[in-house]
């Protein structure tokens, strides 16, 4: 850890059955819709993306390409089937929508609803036990929302969105800045993520990171043993795949996004494991807050909603990226689900000119997972949960 040491929820609960993103595209679009500010990314000459590569190879040196990227197609909706599980009720079907969107100050909020129905969904209010929810199911994902609530679940993983929702005349509006960047992106399906990944073992040499409560071994060896596994996995699968360090070196935040760019990366993945209060335990991943939307926390940074990172035009393929990564190793491993959260001030990920996440692998704070962290078995599924995403 280090870089986060979450203890702003206690959210731990486990669900079963996630499958986000089966679908994958490789069209793209010329579409300008990437007109933002950023000085980094305009000025960048927009060239062809999609460099692919069967095997590792020697790249020579070039100067990198930091093209910004082009909004993906929407997958043409399919018309979604409501979704009752077991135990649960429906209460009513929608259909008190009175707008599409309504405008409280500065906000727009969208009705999900009609912004469903643009897209062939199926909105439902449910009944389970005592308590009620929402539910949209869009492009075959089943997304279940609470008034106030910025956490969801999108086929039962937990997501943090930037806003709680809200209700006007008893049906649920969204922030327009959740549908643009959380559930748009997740509907639309996985994009193609290019064939260069940089895998970053977090910490290194003096950098230690934290300590496991099991047998006092440090973050930094087991992030770089998580990063050896994965690297020829997704070599398997026809990536071109660097680690930011190879053995027990120092390397600072800023190095690490040097060099991403440097071998001209497509995404970069930073692998880390956690420290809290003995009991917290679970996985987590982080991706940077899109502008205007705070941050799940800040552990006391400030958190400048409007100021735009250099990561921000990569929102939401980053998002993508992260619920797909969180998804898949939740699979494999059976963790316990913290959800996929946005922080604003992580270095490492906040300066990337690519999509990037950050993964962590579980707490070695909690007696249980820092016993469990330490058997190469759990390492190997933790690498093959983030290669199966790819
Ligand atoms: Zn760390």
């Amino acid at each position: 850890m280090g870089l986060i040491s979450c203890d702003s929820t206690s959210s731990t609960h486990t669900q079963n059955g996630y499958s986000i993103g089966s679908q994958s595209r490789v069209e793209r679009t010329n579409s300008n819709e990437n007109n933002r500010s950023a000085s980094s990314v305009t000025e960048a000459k927009r060239v062809t993306q999609g460099v692919r590569a069967t095997l590792p190879r020697f790249i020579p040196p070039a100067p990198p390409n930091f093209n910004p990227p082009k909004e993906d197609p929407r997958r043409s909706p399919i018309v979604s089937q409501p979704v009752i599980l077991t135990g649960e009720k429906l209460v009513n079907q929608g259909g008190r929508a009175k707008s599409y969107s309504v405008n409280v100050g500065q906000d727009k909020w969208v009705s999900l609803e009609l912004w469903g129905k643009a897209h062939k969904g199926w909105y439902g209010q449910i009944r389970k036990g005592d308590g009620e929810f929402f539910r949209l199911v869009i492009s075959g994902m089943r997304f279940d929302l609470r008034p106030k609530r910025r956490l969801i679940t999108c086929q039962g993983m937990q997501i943090w969105m930037g806003f709680g929702p809200q209700l006007f005349g008893g049906s649920l509006y969204v922030h327009h800045l959740d549908i643009k960047k959380h559930l748009a992106p997740l509907a639309a399906g996985m994009p193609s993520m290019g064939k260069i990944a940089v895998i970053d073992a977090g910490h290194g040499r003096d950098n230690k990171g934290t300590r496991s409560t099991f047998n006092r071994e440090y973050e930094k060896q087991y992030t770089l043993d998580w990063a050896q596994r994965l690297k020829p996995l997704l070599e398997k699968k026809g990536w071109r795949v660097y680690l930011t360090r190879n053995g027990d070196k120092s390397m600072s935040l800023t190095e690490r996004v040097r060099f991403a760019d440097r071998v001209r990366a497509s995404i970069f993945i930073s692998l880390h494991f956690n420290a809290a209060a003995a009991k917290v335990r679970g996985l987590e991943t982080y991706c940077i807050a899109p502008l205007g939307m705070p941050s799940h926390f800040t552990r006391g940074n400030p958190d400048p909603i409007s100021s735009l990172l250099p990561n921000n035009p990569w929102d939401e393929r980053s998002f993508q990226l992260a619920a797909r990564v969180h998804n898949q190793i939740l699979l494999k491993c059976r963790m316990p689900d913290r959800g996929v959260r946005r922080i604003r001030f992580m270095s490492v990920i906040k300066e990337q000119r690519r999509p990037a996440i950050l993964v962590e692998g579980g707490y070695l704070s909690n007696p249980s997972e820092s016993r469990q962290i330490d058997l190469s078995a759990y390492r190997q599924k933790l690498a093959e949960g983030i290669a199966a995403a790819l």
